[in-house]
């Protein structure tokens, strides 16, 4: 299945800065939003950790009910073009590789949501992007094209 993912910069670069902030150094992460165009994926916003989630260095407890109401509310204002379609976190210190709970809580997210799912891993150094498809797991590592307002991944050959 050939995927491309569509990645608004305004929406990565507020990512990274969001990472790069010293005060963040535990563990958070929240939803990305965008659309689905046949088989291809665009993010074009996120939510970002609130007041009810808990991190601690090494985990992050999403509280549903922020993300998941900023979620709706983008679905509603956009008359349902706008969807939750994947989800971020950070590595504080770490590497951004998946760590086995990050495999497992994927896998268990994209078959609730029976569509493939974008899951991204921000650490100190870079990002890890991935498409979770069922139970398969494959690396947007290939940049396609750049523009100025946005960046298009292709999955690893
Ligand atoms: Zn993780």
């Amino acid at each position: 299945m050939t995927v491309r993912l569509l990645f608004d910069r305004t929406v990565r670069a507020s990512l990274i800065r969001f990472h790069a902030r010293a005060t963040h150094r535990l563990e958070s992460g929240g939803l990305l939003l965008g659309y689905r165009k046949g088989s291809d994926l665009h993010v074009v916003d996120a939510t970002f950790p609130s007041r009810w989630d808990r991190a601690t260095r090494t985990m992050f407890h999403r509280s549903a009910i922020d993300h998941r109401r900023k979620a709706f509310k983008a679905w509603r204002t956009s008359s349902g073009t706008i969807d939750w379609i994947g989800e971020w976190h950070t590595h504080p210190g770490g590497t951004a590789r998946p760590s086995s709970i990050d495999l497992r809580s994927w896998a268990t997210i994209t078959i609730r949501r029976r569509a493939p799912m974008v899951f991204m891993i921000l650490d100190d150094q870079g990002q890890y992007l991935g498409l979770q498809t069922d139970r398969t797991l494959r690396q947007f590592n290939r940049v396609l094209e750049e523009s100025v307002t946005a960046i298009l991944f292709g999955l690893s050959t």
